[in-house]
C-alpha cells in the first residue's frame, strides 16, 4: 500500500473554467519525493522560456509534501512554484499554517492553476470538490486580511463550514507588483518571488480549502515510532525552549555585535541606538505571554514548537498595534536596519502593512531603502516622489511608500517592478545601490562579515536573494548558542548532536571539530549538505526550522518517517540523492531561462570595505569568493565555467531526459 500521498492532483484551468483530476506514477513520486520536487518537475516540463511569467500559460502550483497531515512534526508547509515575474527564473515560496494540511485532507497532493479568468474569482476546494466563486465584490476593495475574512464569511454562509484555510492576495498582487506575496490566514506568508502577482494576473483573489479526510499511512505502527523519535529529538534540542519562545528575534543583537547590520541599504553597519531599540529586551515588553495570547491565526499544524507570538503595543504612536508571528528578526533587519525605522513597534507596523497589502517584506524593504539611497544621492526627486523627502528613519514615509508600491502610485510604480529594474530605468550608477542576487532583493545581514557558508548558499539559491532554500542555519555562526539559546557551548557537543554522517562532519568541521564562521575551509561541503537537506524538507513539506534553527532532525529521521508513511523504502542517503535531483532540476530550469554562472554573484558593494562598525574594513575578495564558489560547483558536479550541471552529474541523477531540453 502507498501512503502519505494520494498521487492525485487537481488542475484548475481558469480560461476554460475546467477542472481535471489527474493521477501520477509512483516512480515519479519516488524520484522527486513529492511537494516542491514534483512541482519543479511539472514546471520544468510545461513552462519554457517563451512563456512570460504573466502569460496565461504560466502555472502556479500549490503543493503539499508526503509528510503533510500525517502527524509528522512540523510538516505543515504549502510550497508555491511558478515562473517568477520578479526574476524570470524558478519562483519558490512557502508558508506554514493549516492550508497544506487542508489540501492534503481534501484528497489532493497539489493544485495546479492554469490560464486566466475573465473576471475576479476565488477558488473553493471542499473535500475534493472544486468551485470557482465570484470575487468582483472584493477585488480592488479588500486587502489580504479582509479578503481572508470575507472568504471565510462567504464559505460559512453558503456551506456552513468554519474549519477552512484561505490564501489570499492583497492590492499588490492585483496590481502586479512583481514581489507581491500570498498571505495565508493572516500571519503566514509565501513572500518571495512574486507568486501573488501571478495569482493577480490570473485574477484569483483567494484559494479557500477545507479537507476532512484521513491521510493513509503505509505502516502506521512504524510511522508512530519514527514520529515519536523525531518528537523526542525536537523536545531535547538545546535551542527548543528559547526558539519556541522568541523564534529568531534575539539574533538582532548578535548581528549588530558582529557588525553585519544592513544599515541604510548596506551603506552602514552602525544603526543608531540599535541596542536600546531593536533587541529582544526592547521587544519582550510587547509580547503577550503564550498562555494569554490568541494565537489561533498564528499556529502551524502539527508543530510542537509553535514559535509564533502575539504582540500588542500599548503605548506611543503605535498603541493598539496587535499582530501575530511578529517576533522574527526579519522585519527588524529589513525595516529597522535597511530603512532605519524608529523601533520594534514601527518594524512590526511595516510587517502588518506588508501582510495587508500583500507585499514581500524583504523585497519591499529593499525597494524603500533603494529609493531612500537614490534620494540621498540626488538621483531621484520631484515628480514621482511628491512631497516625500525619503529621509532615512521616517516611519510615516516608509509606510507611505509601501502603500504607493502596492497601488503603483508615484515612485511606487517604479519600485513595483523590483529594485534591479528600477535601477536600470534610473541608469548611471544607480545599479551600485541595487542590492540584488539573481534580480531578487537581498534579505538579511551583510555577507562581508563571517557566516561564509550561510552567504555562499545565497549565491546558489535557485530563487536568488536569500539563503532560505539552501543554508539558512544557525550552527555555522553558533547563532543560538551565542545568544543564550544553547546550553551546550562546546563545539564537539554541538557537532555531535547533528544528524550527519561522520565523514561529512569531518569534512566540514575537521577532527576534532571546530566551528568557525570566518573561514571558507569546509564550507563548500557544508553548502552542499544543507542545500540538499533543505530541498528534501521543502519536498516533504517540513518547516526548515526543524533542521535549521533547531538542529533536531536530519535525513535519518526524515527517511524513517517518509518510508513508514509512504511504504516506499528510502534510506537517508537515497533521500538526500532525491534532494540533489530536485535541486539540480531547479538549477537546470534557471539555465533554460538563460541563467549561468554570471548570475551567482554579489552586488559590487560587497567588494568594497565596510566603512564603520565592529567589522570596519571587512570586504569580500573576488578571488576568495570565486575559489569557494568553484569548490561548491565541483562538489555539486557543476561545470566551473558555466555553472551548469555536467552531463555526468545529470546521468548520475537520472535527469538525462530532462537534459534534452537544456543541451
Ligand atoms: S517552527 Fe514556527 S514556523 Fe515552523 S512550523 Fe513551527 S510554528 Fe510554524
Amino acid at each position: 500500500m502507498i501512503g502519505g500521498f494520494w498521487r492525485l492532483f487537481v488542475e484548475v484551468d481558469l480560461s476554460s473554467e475546467g477542472v481535471n483530476v489527474k493521477t501520477y506514477d509512483v516512480e515519479l513520486a519516488k524520484k522527486f519525493i513529492g511537494g516542491t520536487g514534483l512541482a519543479t518537475k511539472i514546471l520544468y516540463d510545461e513552462v519554457g522560456p517563451r512563456v512570460d511569467p504573466f502569460d496565461e500559460d504560466n502555472v502556479l502550483i500549490a503543493s503539499s509534501g508526503p509528510l503533510v497531515a500525517t502527524g509528522a512534526p512540523m510538516a505543515c508547509r504549502v510550497d508555491l512554484v511558478t515562473r517568477s515575474p520578479l526574476t524570470g527564473l524558478i519562483g519558490l515560496s512557502n508558508a506554514g499554517g493549516f492550508w497544506a494540511s487542508h489540501l492534503k485532507r481534501s484528497g489532493y497532493d497539489m493544485v495546479i492553476i492554469r490560464g486566466q479568468a475573465r473576471s475576479p474569482l476565488y477558488i473553493w476546494i471542499n473535500d475534493g470538490k472544486v468551485e470557482l466563486r465570484d470575487a468582483c465584490e472584493i477585488w480592488s476593495r479588500y486587502d489580504a486580511w479582509s479578503t481572508v475574512e470575507a472568504v471565510r464569511r462567504d464559505v460559512e454562509e453558503h456551506y456552513g463550514i468554519k474549519d477552512l484555510s484561505v490564501m489570499a492576495i492583497g492590492p499588490a498582487g492585483e496590481n502586479l507588483v512583481r514581489y507581491a506575496s500570498v498571505v495565508v490566514d493572516k500571519y503566514h506568508v509565501a513572500g518571495r518571488c512574486g507568486c501573488g502577482a501571478v495569482l493577480g494576473k490570473k485574477k484569483v483573489k483567494a484559494i479557500a480549502i477545507h479537507g476532512s479526510r484521513k491521510v493513509p499511512l503505509a505502516n502506521p505502527q512504524k510511522f508512530r515510532e519514527a514520529v515519536m523519535k523525531a518528537l523526542r529529538r525536537i523536545l531535547q534540542d538545546p535551542s527548543y525552549k528559547l526558539f519556541s519562545s522568541f523564534a529568531s528575534l534575539p539574533l538582532s543583537e548578535k548581528i549588530m555585535r558582529k557588525g553585519a547590520l544592513p544599515g541604510r541599504n548596506w551603506q552602514t553597519a552602525e544603526v543608531k541606538n540599535w541596542n536600546a531599540r531593536m533587541t529582544l529586551e526592547a521587544a519582550v515588553r510587547y509580547i503577550v505571554p503564550k498562555g494569554r495570547a490568541d494565537l489561533r491565526e498564528a499556529r502551524c499544524s502539527h508543530c510542537p514548537v509553535q514559535c509564533f507570538n502575539q504582540v500588542e503595543v500599548d503605548e506611543g504612536p503605535f498603541k493598539g498595534l496587535k499582530i501575530g508571528g511578529g517576533t522574527f528578526v526579519r522585519p527588524i533587519l529589513e525595516f529597522g536596519a535597511k530603512c532605519g525605522v524608529s523601533g520594534i513597534p514601527a518594524a512590526w507596523r511595516c510587517r502588518e502593512l506588508c501582510n495587508r497589502l500583500g507585499l514581500d517584506e524583504a523585497s519591499a524593504a529593499c525597494a524603500v531603502a533603494f529609493a531612500m539611497e537614490m534620494r540621498q544621492r540626488g538621483r531621484i526627486g520631484g515628480g514621482g516622489t511628491g512631497e516625500l523627502k525619503l529621509a532615512w528613519g521616517s516611519d510615516e514615509e516608509v509606510f507611505k511608500v509601501l502603500r504607493w508600491i502596492a497601488y503603483r502610485e508615484g515612485i511606487g510604480n517604479l519600485l513595483a517592478d523590483g529594485v534591479a529594474a528600477a535601477a536600470k530605468r534610473i541608469g548611471g550608477d544607480a545599479e551600485e545601490a541595487a542590492i540584488v542576487v539573481k534580480n531578487m532583493e537581498l534579505m538579511g545581514s551583510d555577507p562581508r562579515v563571517g557566516s561564509r557558508a550561510w552567504h555562499l548558499g545565497t549565491l546558489i539559491n535557485p530563487r536568488g536573494g536569500d539563503n532560505v532554500r539552501t543554508t539558512h542555519f544557525g550552527i555555522e555562526g553558533k547563532h543560538f548558542e551565542s545568544v543564550g539559546f544553547h546550553t551546550r557551548v562546546n563545539d564537539e557537543l554541538l557537532v555531535e548532536w547533528l544528524d550527519m554522517p561522520r565523514e561529512v562532519k569531518r569534512g566540514i568541521f575537521g577532527d576534532p571539530p571546530v566551528i568557525d564562521e570566518h573561514t571558507f575551509k569546509g564550507k563548500a561541503l557544508m553548502v552542499k549538505w544543507y542545500s540538499l537537506l533543505t530541498t528534501v524538507m521543502n519536498a516533504l513539506g517540513v518547516c526548515i526550522f526543524a533542521s535549521m534553527g533547531l538542529d533536531a532532525l536530519g535525513p535519518t529521521h526524515y527517511a524513517e518517517m517518509y518510508s513508514a508513511a509512504t511504504g516506499l523504502e528510502l534510506g537517508p542517503g537515497e533521500l538526500m540523492k532525491a534532494g540533489e535531483r530536485i535541486f539540480n532540476l531547479q538549477r537546470m530550469y534557471n539555465a533554460r531561462m538563460g541563467a549561468r554562472k554570471e548570475m551567482d554573484v554579489w552586488p559590487s558593494r560587497f567588494y568594497t570595505p565596510m566603512t564603520d562598525g565592529p567589522a570596519r574594513g571587512a570586504c569580500l575578495s573576488r578571488d576568495a569568493v570565486e575559489e569557494a564558489l568553484c569548490e561548491v560547483y565541483e562538489l555539486m558536479g557543476w561545470d566551473r565555467q558555466s555553472g551548469l550541471p555536467t552531463k555526468r552529474k545529470l546521468e548520475e541523477l537520472e535527469l538525462t531526459a530532462e537534459a534534452c531540453m537544456l543541451y
